[in-house]
C-alpha cells in the first residue's frame, strides 16, 4: 500500500517543516522527570491538540515506586578564580546532572573532578546524565573543556530547588465508535536532546492532530505524554481498570534521524499491532527491522509488563543507544531532519490505517465463486495471464471471508498489500457480496461524551 499522506497538510514536506519547528521550539526548554520544563512544554502541546494536564503529588505511592520531589532550576555554573564561568548552565542545560540537588560551594579542581563527566571518545560532545533516585549533584562538560581547567578552587553553584511538588503529564483523548482504545505513548523528560525524545514528543502531536480531524474513527485513542518510566508507571498505577480498554498500543521514540526503521514487538509478539507494523514497513521502507521484545527500552517495559501484558509494541528509526550522538549534545537540531520526521508520521498513520480498517466479513454467495463479470467486477475478456491486482485481491478476499479471517489475516496470506485488500473488500461490500461481521466493537453509549 501507499503511505497515507498525513492530514494535517498538503505535503510531506510541509508537515516535516512543522514537526522540525515544533522540535526547535521544545529544544531549548529544561526538562527532566518533573517540574517547570514538561509544563511549559504541554502548554505548547496544547497549542496543537487538546491536551489535559495532570498533576500527581509527590509522595504518591504508584505500584513499587514513589512519585519523586519536583525538581526545578533557575542556573548553575562552575566559576574560576578570574571569575570566568567555564561551565554554564545557560549556555546548555545538558550541563548540569538532571536531578542535581542544590549546591554554593568553593572546592579545589580534584574536589570538583569527581562531580564532573565526559565523553573522552567523544571530546566535543556533552554528555547527558540524570541522578533521579540518588540525592547527589554533577556537571557534564565536553573532554576538551575538561583538559583547559586550571588548577585552582572554583566556584560551584546549582541554584536548583527538589522539594514536595507534582509531576505533570499531558493525556490527549480523542472519541471513536468504541471504547476499545488505542494507546500511543512518548516520553517527556529529555532536557536539550532532538531524537531522543522531541520527535517522539512531535510525531504524537502530529498523530493526534490529524486523527482529531477525522470524523468516524473506529476506535478511541489515548496519547500519553509522559516522564519516561516514572509517569508510565503513574499513568497505569492510577489508570488500571481502564487498561482493559487498550486494545493496541505503540510507544515511539527516536523517530527524527534518518536512519532505517525499528519495531519492536509487544512482548505479546503476535499482536495485531505487531502484525500491522509488519505489513506496513514491508510496504513503506526500503530498508527496516523487526526485533523481538525485550525488557529494556523505553515505557513498552512497564507496558508489557507480565501483570499487564498489554498489545503494545514500540516504533523507532535507529534505537536508543545504537547511534553515537544518543544521550550526548550532537542530538541536536542537526541531528533530525525534516524528512525522517514527516516519514515517520506517515508510517504510523499508515499502521493506524491498518488498525482502522482491520474488518472481518462474510461471504453471501460462499458456495463456488460469484459471477463478477455479471457485476461488473471482472475483466470482459478472458485468458489474459495476468488477472489484475484488483481482481486478484477480490478472489481472495471472497475466498477467506469466512468471518474468520480478517483483512490483515487475508493481506499476509496473499501477499497483497493491505490498502489492495481493503479496497476489494469495499467493492465487493457495495455489490453485497460481502457482509461485515459484527461483535468488533463494544460501542460507545449514545450519550456520547466520554471521559478522559
Ligand atoms: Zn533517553
Amino acid at each position: 500500500m501507499s503511505i497515507a499522506q498525513p492530514e494535517t497538510c498538503a505535503s510531506p514536506a510541509h508537515v516535516g517543516e512543522e514537526m522540525y519547528r515544533l522540535v526547535a521550539e521544545l529544544y531549548p526548554i529544561c526538562r527532566s522527570i518533573t517540574g517547570q520544563g514538561v509544563r511549559e512544554t504541554l502548554r505548547i502541546l496544547q497549542r496543537h491538540i487538546p491536551l489535559i494536564t495532570r498533576e500527581v503529588p509527590s509522595g504518591t505511592r504508584v505500584f513499587d515506586w514513589t512519585v519523586p520531589k519536583e525538581w526545578n532550576i533557575r542556573d548553575a555554573y562552575v566559576r574560576n578564580a578570574r571569575g570566568e564561568r567555564v561551565i554554564d548552565f545557560r549556555a546548555s542545560n545538558l550541563h548540569v546532572v538532571s536531578y542535581s540537588i542544590p549546591v554554593r560551594r568553593r572546592m579545589p579542581l580534584d574536589e570538583l573532578r569527581s562531580h564532573l563527566f565526559t565523553l573522552p571518545e567523544h571530546p566535543d560532545w556533552i554528555p547527558y546524565r540524570t541522578s533521579y533516585y540518588a540525592e547527589d549533584w554533577g556537571f557534564c562538560l565536553r573532554h576538551t573543556q575538561l583538559a583547559d581547567l586550571e588548577d585552582g578552587e572554583y566556584d560551584v553553584v546549582i541554584d536548583a530547588s527538589l522539594e514536595d511538588g507534582t509531576l505533570t503529564y499531558g493525556e490527549c483523548c480523542l472519541p471513536g465508535r468504541t471504547r476499545d482504545e488505542v494507546l500511543v505513548s512518548t516520553h517527556t523528560c529529555h532536557p536539550s536532546l532532538c531524537n531522543d525524545n522531541l520527535s517522539g514528543i512531535a510525531l504524537a502531536t502530529f498523530l493526534a492532530q490529524a486523527l482529531a480531524r477525522r470524523r468516524d474513527l473506529r476506535y478511541s485513542y489515548r496519547f500519553l505524554f509522559v516522564p519516561g518510566t516514572i509517569g508510565a508507571i503513574t499513568w497505569l498505577s492510577l489508570n488500571e481498570e481502564r487498561t482493559a480498554r487498550i486494545a493496541h498500543g505503540l510507544v515511539v521514540s527516536c523517530v527524527g534521524d534518518p536512519g532505517k526503521f525499528t519495531y519492536k514487538r509487544s512482548r505479546r509478539g503476535d499482536a495485531e499491532i505487531d502484525r500491522a507494523a509488519a505489513e506496513v514497513l514491508r510496504r513503506a521502507a526500503s530498508d527496516y527491522e523487526i526485533i523481538d521484545f525485550t525488557p529494556y527500552g523505553y515505557d513498552e517495559r512497564q507496558y508489557c509488563s507480565p501483570g499487564f501484558n498489554l498489545p503494545v509494541g514500540c516504533l523507532s528509526r535507529t534505537p536508543h543507544g545504537r547511534f553515537p550522538q544518543y544521550h550526548t549534545s550532537a542530538d541536536d537540531l542537526g541531528f533530525v531532519t525534516r524528512e525522517a520526521l514527516a516519514e515517520s508520521l506517515a508510517v504510523a498513520l499508515a499502521i493506524v490505517d491498518v488498525l482502522e480498517g482491520n474488518d472481518r466479513y462474510v461471504n453471501t454467495q460462499p458456495k463456488c465463486e460469484p459471477q463478477l463479470g455479471r457485476r461488473g467486477l471482472y475483466r470482459r475478456v478472458g485468458g489474459d495471464a495476468d488477472l489484475g491486482s484488483l481482481q486478484m485481491a477480490m478472489l481472495w478476499v471472497l475466498n477467506l471471508s469466512d468471518g474468520r479471517h480478517s483483512l490483515l489475516d487475508i493481506a499476509e496470506r496473499s501477499g497483497m498489500a493491505f490498502g489492495l485488500i481493503h479496497d476489494a473488500a469495499a467493492t465487493l461490500r457495495e455489490h453485497g457480496l460481502l457482509q461485515q461481521r459484527h461483535g468488533e466493537a463494544d460501542p460507545l453509549p449514545s450519550s456520547g461524551g466520554r471521559g478522559g
